[in-house]
């Protein structure tokens, strides 16, 4: 068994709601390095205040973690479903902290996704660029005693990414998605997908519109190349690992890989 199943390794079904009974006993060769295995346990409506979506949740056989994608309209089998990963960050996503704008990309990439035929996004539960969230309030203290941002995850012990997108693979599969477009501004998460057999037919820049509340801080980071300075004049790396395009903004140089 390879590691590198492309969609088509994992049966078709004919709507979301037959996943479950079709997932009851999978269990293939995994993806990526950690050979990540996920199963579909329950699928239902989920009205948002962004639009109609269904929310497919997911079990996985590496930790407890549970992720979930929100669906809107028909994805299954489709090709060039307008899809988009989101990295959990629970400061920025529920209680809107400004020391990122997780949460402003969350908002932006739902309301997009819902104005279209269909679209797609995984909630990712890698917190904190995949450190964990106690993890990333310690590097937020280690940053408030003035340690840049790539130190303090350092100091704490991990890389300053460690975010891994075999999970989001796996689901894509599980979901019999044919290709998707992405709607991301960094080629290197187009690169990881492919690496894992998803089939990228395109990208879908993610441009967040400005507004008076967030412009200079939306443009602060895009002129700082996908980083962000906060109102103490430090550094954050940014948490979704996205060079922000702001509209009326040009495009931003190449993000660091
Ligand atoms: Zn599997
Ligand atoms: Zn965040």
């Amino acid at each position: 068994m390879t590691n590198n199943l492309p969609c088509g390794g994992i049966k078709r079904v004919a709507t979301l709601d037959d996943l479950v009974e079709r997932d009851k006993n999978h269990d293939c060769g995994g993806f990526g390095a950690a050979r990540v295995c996920v199963r579909v346990e329950a699928v239902a409506e989920l009205p948002s205040r962004f639009g109609r979506f269904r929310i497919v949740a997911f079990w996985n056989n590496r930790d407890g973690k549970e992720h979930v994608a929100m669906v809107h309209g028909d994805v299954m089998g489709a090709e060039d479903v307008p899809t988009r990963l989101h990295s959990e960050c629970l400061t920025g996503d529920v209680t809107g902290s400004l020391r990122c704008d997780c949460r402003d990309q969350l908002e932006v990439a739902l309301r997009r996704l819902a104005s279209m035929p269909r679209g797609l996004l995984l909630y990712l539960r890698q917190e904190g660029r995949g450190i964990g969230l106690i993890n990333k309030v310690r590097a937020y203290a280690l940053q408030d005693r003035g340690l840049d941002t790539v130190d303090a995850n350092i100091a704490l012990g991990f890389r300053d990414d460690e975010r891994d997108y075999s999970i989001a693979a796996h689901m894509l599969a599980s979901l019999n998605i044919g290709s998707v477009r992405l709607m991301t501004n960094n080629p290197n998460k187009i690169r990881q997908l492919e690496q894992h057999g998803i089939r990228v037919s395109g990208r879908i820049p993610h441009v967040m519109p400005p507004n008076d509340y967030n412009r200079f801080y939306l443009q602060t980071k895009a002129s700082r190349s996908g980083h962000f300075i906060d109102f103490d004049g430090k550094e954050h790396l940014t948490e979704q690992d996205e060079p922000v395009l702001v509209e009326g903004m040009p495009m931003n140089p190449e993000p660091p890989l």
